[in-house]
Parts: C-alpha cells; sequence; structure tokens
C-alpha cells in the first residue's frame, strides 16, 4: 500500500507533458500541446495536453485527466499501478504501508501460486514445441485446427503429456510443495497423498489475469469420442475467481479500447480464431454464464458490447437473461448471429477478416430489436403468448438505466410490436418502480441487520422504511429539499454522462454547479467583510455551497452531496486546489465524474456566449438550478391544490395557496435576474 504523502508527491512530480510524450507525439500550439489521439482513431489532432493544469484532454472523444489517469487509461493500469510507474520515472522511493503480518502471509502465498502458474505456463508450452509427445500430438492438433505458430505463441498455448504425474513429478523434483500445487491447481491429491497432473493428455488454455499474469489454466482433450468432460479447468484459488475472469481479455483491452467495443463470444477458440483473422477486440466468459463482475471489467474499458451467436446456438434463450445484466449495467448491446451451422471460430477460419468485419456491419442489430424479433417469430399469434412476450421485452426495457435510451426502444418496440406506446411506457414504469422499491428495501434491511442488537435480527420486525413527509414548512421562497433524495440516485455513470443525455433539467443543473465547484471550487469570486470592515475573500465552494444552504437546498444526488461535504472540510487546507483534490480521489466514481466535468466536451460557451468570468457564470448557473427547483415546487403544489383532500379543507387549501404563491414570487424573482420573461400564470 502506498501512503497518502508518498501518493500527492508522486502526482505532485509528475509533468503531465513528459508522461504523455512517452506514448504520443506532440508538438507545440500557443501554451498547449498537440496530438494525435491514442484513444480514438483520428487523421487531424484533436489531443490536448496542457502543462499548465497538468491535464490532458481529447476534443474528439472527450478522455481527459490527469498524468495518473493517462496511464490508467492508456495502459489500463490500475490507479496503484499507474503510481508505482509515475513513482519508478521520477526516482521518487515508494513509502509502502507495513503490511499487517497477515496480509504478508497473504501475499506470499498468492506471490508462490502466481509463480506457479507462470512456470506450469513455460513448462506446458515447452511440452508443445520440444518434445516428441509434444510436437506430434498437442501441435498437431492445433494445427489441424488451423491455428498458426505465432498465435499458439502470442496466446502461451500448451500441451500435458499423457502421464498421469509427468508434470507433478518434475514439479517436486524442483522443490515445488505439494500443497502449493493442489492449490494452484495444476494437480490433484488422491486420499493417499499421491499427486496426479490435473491436466494429462489435454491441450493448454492458460487464463490470464488484465495485467497478463496465468492466473488459472483450461485443458482440452483431443479425443472427439471422449467420455471425459471436454473441458478441465483451474479450481478457484486466491489468484483466482472464475466469475471475474475472461478468457483473452488481456490480449484485447487495447483493441477494446481503441474500437471503443468487445465482442463476447462463449469459446476459448473462438477467442484464438478471431485474434488470428485479425478481430482483436475479443473475449470468452470462461465457460459459466456472464457474471456482472465480468461485466464491470469490460466496461472499464468500453459501454459497446457486440455479442456472436452460433447459427443454431440452443444456448440463445439460456443467455437471454444474461444479457438482461449487460443491459442493467448501462451497456449498449447488439447481437450478431452468424449463419446456421458456424461458430465464431469456424467463421473467422473461413472468411478473411475483413469479410468478418463486413458480415459483422451488415448483421449486427441491437439487443433489444433482435429479442423481439426472436420472440415474435416464436409466439405467432396466440394472444396469450404475446402478452407474455410483451412483458419479457419490457423487463428488459426497463433494466436499462438511461432514460433516452430506454425512451427510444419504447418507441422502436411499440412499433414492432404494434402495440399502444404509453402501454409500454406505464408498464416499464411500473418495473422500475418495483425495482426500485426493492433495492431500497433491500438496503434498509440490510443496514437495519447490520445495525441491528442480536435480539432484534428477525426480519419481520423490521419497521417499514418510513417515508419522510413531503409538507414543507412554508414562510420561505424557496422551499428546503428533502433529506432523502427526491427523486433517484443517479447511477454514478449515468451522472458522468447525464450532461447531455439526462432529460431531468434539475440534474443537469446540479451538474453544473457541481463543474464549477470541481474547476474553480478554491478560487475568489468576491469579497465580504468581516465585522472589522475588512475584506475576506469567498470562494466559488463557499459561495456556491453556502448559498444553498442559506435557502435549505441541497445536492440531491448522493456522489455530489459527498463531494460537496468534501469540498467543505477541505477548503481551507493549505493549497488546496478542488480540481486537483477530486482528480486524485480515491473513489474512483468521484476522480471519473472530476475528469468528465474537468473535459471540455460540456463547454459553457454553449450557454454563454459571451463572458465566462466565475463571477458571471457562477451566479447564473445558482438561478438557474433554484428556477429547476421552483419550477418543480411549482408543479407539486398544484397537484396538490387539486388533490380532492385539500381541495375539501378551506384551512389546508389556503395554506396551500399562499406556498403557491410565494413559489410564483420567487419565479418571478429569478426570473428577473436570469432576464427571462415571465410566462403563463
Ligand atoms: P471447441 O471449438 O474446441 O469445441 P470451444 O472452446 O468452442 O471448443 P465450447 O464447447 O463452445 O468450446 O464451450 C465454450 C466454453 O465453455 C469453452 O471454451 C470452455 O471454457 C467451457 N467449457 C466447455 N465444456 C466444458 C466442460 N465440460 N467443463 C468446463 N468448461 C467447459
Ligand atoms: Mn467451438
Amino acid at each position: 500500500m502506498i501512503d497518502d504523502a508518498t501518493k500527492n508527491r508522486i502526482l505532485d512530480t509528475a509533468q503531465i507533458l513528459e508522461v504523455v510524450s512517452d506514448f504520443v507525439t506532440l508538438r507545440r500550439r500557443g501554451a498547449n500541446y498537440i496530438g494525435l489521439c491514442p484513444f480514438h482513431n483520428e487523421r487531424t489532432p484533436s489531443f490536448n495536453v496542457n502543462p499548465a493544469r497538468g491535464i490532458f484532454k481529447c476534443f474528439g472523444c472527450g478522455k481527459s485527466g490527469d498524468a495518473a489517469r493517462f496511464l490508467m487509461e492508456h495502459e489500463q493500469m490500475t490507479f496503484p499501478e499507474a503510481l508505482r510507474w509515475l513513482a519508478h520515472k521520477y526516482g521518487i522511493p515508494i513509502e509502502e504501508r507495513e503490511l499487517t503480518a497477515e496480509e504478508r502471509q497473504q501475499q506470499s502465498r498468492r506471490e508462490s501460486l502466481g509463480i506457479i502458474n507462470e512456470q506450469a505456463c513455460k513448462w506446458f508450452e515447452r511440452q508443445l514445441w520440444e518434445t516428441d509427445g509434444g510436437k506430434a500430438v498437442g501441435l498437431a492438433y492445433f494445427r489441424s485446427r488451423g491455428f498458426r505458430d505465432d498465435i499458439i505463441h502470442k496466446f502461451q498455448l500448451g500441451y500435458c503429456p499423457e502421464g498421469q504425474d509427468t508434470m507433478v513429478k518434475d514439479a517436486l523434483s524442483k522443490g515445488y510443495q505439494k500443497e502449493l500445487l493442489v492449490e494452484a491447481g495444476v494437480a490433484y491429491a488422491y486420499e493417499d497423498g499421491r499427486l496426479r497432473d490435473r491436466f494429462h493428455g489435454r491441450v493448454i488454455f492458460p487464463i490470464h489475469s488484465l495485467s497478463g499474469k496465468v492466473i488459472a489454466f483450461s485443458g482440452r482433450i483431443m479425443k472427439s469420442d471422449a467420455k471425459v468432460a471436454k473441458y478441465v479447468n483451474s479450481p478457484e484459488s486466491p489468484v483466482y475467481t472464475k466469475s471475474n475472469e475472461l478468457y483473452g481479455i488481456w490480449l484485447a483491452k487495447s483493441t477494446i479500447v481503441k474500437q471503443d467495443k468487445c465482442f463476447l463470444v462463449e469459446g476459448n477458440t473462438d477467442v484464438v480464431s478471431m485474434h488470428q483473422t485479425g478481430i482483436e477486440n475479443v473475449v470468452a466468459s470462461c465457460g459459466t454464464s456472464l457474471t456482472t463482475g465480468q461485466i464491470r471489467k469490460i466496461h472499464r474499458f468500453t459501454s459497446n458490447i457486440t455479442v456472436l451467436y452460433d447459427g443454431d446456438s440452443a444456448g440463445i434463450h439460456a443467455s437471454l437473461r444474461g444479457i438482461d445484466m449487460l443491459l442493467e449495467e448501462g451497456m449498449n448491446v447488439k447481437v450478431v448471429l452468424l449463419p446456421n451451422g458456424e461458430d465464431p471460430d469456424s467463421f473467422a477460419r473461413a472468411h478473411s477478416a475483413d469479410e468478418f468485419r463486413q458480415y459483422i456491419d451488415a448483421q449486427e442489430v441491437d439487443f433489444i430489436r433482435f429479442k423481439t424479433n426472436l420472440l415474435l417469430a416464436e409466439v405467432g399469434d396466440d394472444p396469450f403468448k404475446r402478452a407474455g412476450l410483451i412483458k419479457d421485452i419490457v423487463t428488459s426495457i426497463s433494466k436499462i438505466p438511461e432514460q433516452i435510451v430506454r425512451s427510444t426502444y419504447i418507441t422502436a418496440c411499440s412499433q414492432m410490436l404494434r402495440t399502444d406506446e404509453r402501454i409500454i411506457i406505464s408498464e416499464v414504469d411500473k418495473l422500475r418502480k418495483e425495482a426500485k422499491e426493492k433495492a431500497k428495501k433491500d438496503a434498509a434491511n440490510a443496514e437495519a441487520r447490520a445495525t441491528a442488537t442480536p435480539e432484534q435480527t428477525d426480519d419481520t420486525q423490521q419497521p417499514e422504511e418510513e417515508m419522510v413527509s413531503q409538507e414543507s414548512p412554508s414562510g420561505r421562497a424557496i422551499q428546503p429539499v428533502q433529506a432523502t433524495p427526491a427523486y433517484p440516485t443517479m447511477d454514478p455513470s449515468l451522472a458522468v454522462k447525464s450532461l447531455t443525455s439526462t432529460a431531468d433539467p434539475l440534474q443537469q443543473k446540479e451538474l453544473l454547479l457541481m463543474q464549477q465547484l470541481v474547476r474553480h471550487g478554491e478560487e475568489t469570486i468576491c469579497y465580504d467583510a468581516d465585522e472589522d470592515g475588512n475584506e475576506i475573500p469567498v470562494s466559488v465552494a463557499e459561495f456556491i455551497l453556502g448559498d444553498m444552504a442559506y435557502d435549505g437546498l441541497q445536492f440531491s444526488d448522493t456522489l455530489l452531496l459527498q463531494m460537496a461535504e468534501e469540498l467543505l472540510q477541505h477548503r481551507a487546507d493549505p493549497g488546496f486546489s478542488a480540481s486537483r483534490y477530486f482528480l486524485r480521489h480515491n473513489d474512483s466514481r468521484i476522480s471519473s465524474l472530476a475528469t468528465e466535468l474537468i473535459g471540455e466536451r460540456y463547454e459553457l460557451s454553449r450557454i454563454f456566449q459571451g463572458s465566462t468570468s466565475i463571477q458571471e457564470v457562477v451566479p447564473h448557473l445558482l438561478n438557474d438550478y433554484k428556477m429547476a427547483i421552483v419550477e418543480r415546487e411549482l408543479k407539486e403544489t398544484l397537484a396538490r391544490l387539486k388533490d380532492p383532500a385539500i381541495a375539501g379543507s378551506p384551512e389546508q387549501s389556503r395554506q396551500v395557496m399562499e406556498e403557491y404563491n410565494e413559489l410564483l414570487e420567487a419565479r418571478k424573482n429569478l426570473a428577473k435576474q436570469l432576464g427571462e420573461r415571465v410566462t403563463g400564470v
């Protein structure tokens, strides 16, 4: 573990220009440097490095951040890996936090297992290339499947001989510990203690971690009549959690980033063959059904995933549910159905890369349309089956986190299903509400369980979550936002994108305010006078957050709320810089949101034609935000006025009416300051 002081020293020392120049050719333009963006394909440079601010940004694809972020994006490093890389470059000694005895033991065990896997991989390769049996059986098998030698090397494919314990004998003679061989999974133990090679008589596909370490093996039997399982895989171990790994990700990741797209196939051999034909952004799910962990791993590199299905895949139906998970994680999912009888492996071998790509381009359909068509063809005109189908499709749509994407699909499906759009909309809303309530309840139960005393853990005794009263105290121009968010908390990945994509005006305004806080939080926007009449500077953070607090307002999104709180805590730290603070945040959701907000993709110049000084922008954005709140409150108050329970009571109606008038007044004042004409009531 790198301690915080060292972390900051590394980041303060790192020069963005020097770091980026190690990977990208840059030339000077004014105060900045420009070059061809390494994150997307382009012919004219839109990739910008700003040495003064210490950040890079691309006007083409929008990627931006500091030196560490650049390494994370470009080299697919984790944050600690990027820090170590920078420390090495700048000769900064790393102060590691002392590991506890337990951590140390854990670590050396993992290291030992890593070494065994690494050595085993080399051993399997040697067997394949250097022994008579390996060449005659293993290599011949791979070649008969059309794998080229360079590809066999690239994937470090290998061979384990027929003998039951060839490997074990060799390993033990070299001093490897029995228990470690068993734990790593290259051997298993008989009850009498004898060891046996797990993979004997199989060709070997090593499974690599994201950073290219060998963590497990998949061994394929070569006979087709075999009575044993076609594949044998390493068992789980401290270095291998099956449900988190993807076959091929290590070799695919840089192409996934470059093409902003990932292909998902079923088999190891599909991955290898597609590489051979030149399509490298492809992974397989190691024979398990897709898990959230695997999806998130892909999502680090792209949001676009295309699933390749065999032409006659019986597995399509089984995999449909897995795809709902992809949607839920905010992935854009497309599907390509291969011709009858073909899988990606056979198709890749029979076609050139160009032909394969053309086929994909022509056949690729978005998942919702694919599923709708597939099911439509099956149910025919049976009205009951049709109802089930609609429910099924609607469920998939309801998983999509982004509202705009959802509504696009709703429109498309209502046409395909010849069903009234409003019905689909209300079904989707219903499902989302149910899911939300369930999530809320689960969270509340989990929390209650965590805090409950032992006698209280009985679920039936949990009180229903109490609703915070919607009634607002009157007497204020702007009502306080409720303690709980008035609308569901944004998915952080949505928050990052939502400046351009959210349909909710309030969310957008909150993000614009946060953008000012991140970019200029510590800058002085104006001066206040203290009791003695001395001028004291007011920072943007104090200005915005103070003003919001005065009106009883707070960010409705928990992530933004947390950022605001931390800003208030740290604003007085010597040398505090909001952008630096958030860009380096340990919570990756916060650092990536900050990166996005600092990038110029959402330049304010679109809103403000003229000046963009904080003195003008900040008050305007604040008023704009309050306007959105007032509009929302107006709508709600109007609805309450119409509520029969309130309309029936003169006392209550009068009170609500008063609130309504206050809001109208507030709207008029805000509009005046915003320079807009008030229309309507
Ligand atoms: P091939 O083309 O050589 O038949 P494949 O890799 O395409 O092999 P599939 O039968 O399509 O294999 O299976 C897909 C994946 O499922 C395999 O790559 C493997 O990871 C996993 N798998 C298949 N059979 C087994 C099994 N018996 N035990 C464990 N995993 C298996
Ligand atoms: Mn196959």
